[in-house]
């Protein structure tokens, strides 16, 4: 097979075949294929898109590319969730051991922060001896024996995804549907779970701001997962504004904490359950959604939940009296308030400035070599709709000595915008759209 000639037949806007796929990702992964090939390529697809076919062939030959989990390994049916990246989206740490206490198996493996989102693996690494770095053999035998467990992606998985990424990082091909759709769906499939719920993020801290590309990001989801055999639902929820209070690594365990014990702020415990229900629907654990929420809901109530959290802490060596003790988390040395200019109603507050002053303070990465500090955050004191008088706190930051606390201060300070007109503020709804496979 020529390469230039499958270059060629993409850049005409033609279908390439599995066949095809299948020689640019070996040669990819063997580098027989030069990346400046691969970058053409990319183009290609970026300006031509793909069909739904092509995408399927493209998820499955890149999760093929490494190695695998299949249910076997897993033990049954288990089932994942995946965020498309979202700021203080504090939802895997609680939905993960909300699952497991409503009877599902949950072997994740989740990512770092990068750019202004956070990361699962660095907000439990906040959690004092918390191990993610599991060999393949240990995780597989947390999840049969415990039916829980949460691991870092190994190296071994999915390293056509790896190179592709770089690539289009370097060649302004990151926001191509198909490319995006094919490099979620593959880690997916490799990771093994049989049922798969999306939560695609829209708004201004969203990877697709805007609700039109969310739709169709979510469709497309939906659709490759389910040709590829999975169970599968996304919801499209609102990040225009962090979801919770909390926005940082030890300060979302802290959140998780609090939302497990039946006390956590109310769009990240509905979207927990709303999310879980789809899960819960998936294994044969409820018939309609309603009975569903109602279940997670009680599981959040009862302590279950946060008795499955312990266990998970405990199974990966971490230290679980943190749970009855927070004050065990790492602690920022300085609480900093972000105050009111003047008296209103906050009519928006922007996710993806948080995101950006949280990063600042400490909490994220630039690059994939930065360290993160777990202690460091923001906790909004108000969000979209609450009244505040003149000097108001809005949010508090909490700070080390590195961070550079000015440049942080006024950006979440800018972040709020505050009308002051009487007139009521609704919230955005927090739940826009459902996608399921049948439609
Ligand atoms: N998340 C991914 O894993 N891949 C993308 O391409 C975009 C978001
Ligand atoms: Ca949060």
């Amino acid at each position: 097979m020529n390469t230039v000639d499958l270059i060629a037949k993409k850049r005409d806007g033609e279908a390439l075949s599995r066949a095809e796929i299948e020689h640019w990702i070996a040669g990819t992964i063997d580098r027989t294929i030069p990346e400046y090939q691969t970058s053409a390529l990319l183009m290609a697809i970026r300006l031509c898109g793909m069909t739904d076919e092509e995408t399927a062939a493209l998820t499955d030959v890149m999760a093929r590319s490494g190695s695998m989990f299949t249910p076997d390994d897993l033990g049954g049916f288990t089932v994942d969730k995946h965020s498309t990246g979202g700021v203080g989206d504090t939802t895997t740490l609680v939905l993960i051991p909300l699952l497991a206490a409503a009877g599902l198996t949950i072997g994740k493996l989740s990512g770092r922060a990068l750019g202004h989102t956070g990361g699962t693996i660095d907000k439990l690494e906040s959690i004092p001896g918390f191990r993610t770095d599991l060999s393949r053999q240990r995780f597989l035998e947390l999840v049969r024996r415990t039916h829980l467990a949460l691991a870092d992606h190994t190296e071994d998985m999915v390293p056509a995804d790896r190179i592709l990424y770089e690539l289009r990082d370097v060649t302004a091909t990151v926001d191509s549907l198909p490319l995006i759709v094919a490099s979620i769906m593959s880690k997916k499939i490799a990771g093994g779970a049989q049922g798969i719920v999306i939560d695609v993020k829209t708004g201004a801290g969203a990877i697709l701001p805007g609700l039109e590309d969310s739709r169709r990001l979510a469709t497309s989801l939906v659709a490759i997962g389910s040709k590829l055999g999975r169970k599968m639902a996304a919801l499209i929820t609102d990040m225009s504004q962090p979801l919770g209070r909390m926005v940082g690594n030890a300060l979302e365990v802290r959140e998780a904490i609090d939302t497990l014990r039946g006390k956590g702020p109310e769009d990240l415990s509905r979207l927990c359950c709303e999310l879980g229900a789809e899960l819960l629907i998936f294994a044969g654990g409820a018939a309609t959604r309603v009975e569903a929420i109602d279940r997670l809901e009680q599981h959040l109530r009862d302590g279950s939940a946060l008795a499955k959290l312990g266990e998970l802490i405990a199974n990966q060596d971490g230290n679980a009296a943190v749970l009855d003790d927070p004050s065990l988390l790492p602690r920022a040395a300085r609480r900093v308030e972000a105050r009111a200019p003047h008296a209103g109603a906050v009519r928006s507050l922007d996710a993806l400035a948080i995101g950006r002053a949280a990063n600042l303070l400490g909490a994220g990465r630039r690059t994939k070599e930065d360290s993160i500090d777990p202690a460091v955050g923001v906790e909004l004191v108000c969000k979209v709709g609450d009244r505040v008088n003149r000097d108001d706190p809005l949010a508090i930051l909490h700070v080390n000595s590195a961070s550079p606390l000015d440049a942080a201060h006024r950006m979440v300070e800018s972040a709020y915008a505050i009308d002051p007109e009487g007139g009521d503020v609704v919230p955005p709804a927090l739940v826009l759209e459902r996608i399921t496979g049948d439609g």
